[in-house]
């Protein structure tokens, strides 16, 4: 579904920050990019996202070279940490907006976004402008823009990190139970060990550029490849 063929990127010509990285995501799957704070995780989604180009390799999405997908035709629905609200539109009208350039019917797009926030508790805020809105709703109201129109693909780059412990707790529930029930795949990025293992079917753990191990959650535990591995998911955050 999605493939990563020999992927480098750099952003300077000369420095890999990503290194040749092979990765396939099934559908449905629910995949986390763990490591450590510069490791090439954002790079990896931000190429997935179309917003960077691969200096070598291909991003394929099913089959085909996502940069010649155009955005709106990719199914893809993001959570990025500066992926801000439009700020001239209440909370509605943003869930509205990805519903719309899909010319989805005015009834059916007023009953996505009523699901889509009843999703993240937010019901009662519809009619409020984002500046209206702590970093925490905020945070919540692009989750479910993300989600609002069903896609195949959501990419995730530490979409909870604003939110408080009870709060990010509820929403780690909140995306795994949407993921199993929309069948949707996720790709995931943190640098949280036990959000990682908690959320996904299988971890990518990254250092400086390149897959240290990939597996699920157990087997990271269980059986590190490196000592690496080890010490990265031993340790609390
Ligand atoms: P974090 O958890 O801090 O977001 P990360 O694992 O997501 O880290 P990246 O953001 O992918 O890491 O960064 C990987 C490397 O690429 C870093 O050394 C970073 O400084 C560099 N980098 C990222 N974006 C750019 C850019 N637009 N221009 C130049 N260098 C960049």
């Amino acid at each position: 579904f999605v493939v990563f063929d020999q992927v480098q990127k750099s952003y300077d010509g000369v420095t890999l920050v990503v290194k040749n990285l092979n990765l396939s995501i099934a559908k449905g799957e629910f995949v986390t990019m763990l490591g450590p704070s510069g490791s090439g995780k954002t790079t990896c989604l931000m190429m997935l996202a179309g917003f960077e180009t691969a200096t070598h390799g291909d991003i394929l999405l099913d089959g085909q070279p996502i940069n010649d997908i155009p955005p709106h035709k990719r199914g893809i629905g993001m959570v990025f940490q500066n992926y801000a609200l439009f700020p001239h539109m209440t909370v509605a009208e943003n869930l509205a907006f990805p519903l719309q350039v899909r010319n989805i019917s005015k009834s059916e797009q007023q009953e996505k976004v009523r699901r889509a926030l009843d999703m993240v508790q937010m019901s009662k805020f519809a009619n409020r402008r984002p500046v209206q809105l702590s970093g925490g709703q905020q945070q919540r109201i692009a989750l479910a823009r993300a989600l609002v129109f069903e896609p195949e693909l959501v990419l995730m780059d530490e979409p909870l990190g604003a939110l408080d412990k009870q709060l990010r707790e509820h929403m780690q529930l909140e995306i795994k139970r949407l993921h199993e029930r929309l069948g949707i795949s996720v790709v995931y990025v943190t640098h949280d060990q036990s959000e990682a293992l908690t959320m996904s079917d299988r971890v990518a753990v990254f250092n400086d550029g390149v897959i240290k191990q990939l597996a699920p959650p157990e087997e990271l535990y269980d059986k590190p490849d490196n000592a690496f591995v080890a010490q990265f998911i031993g340790e609390n955050n």
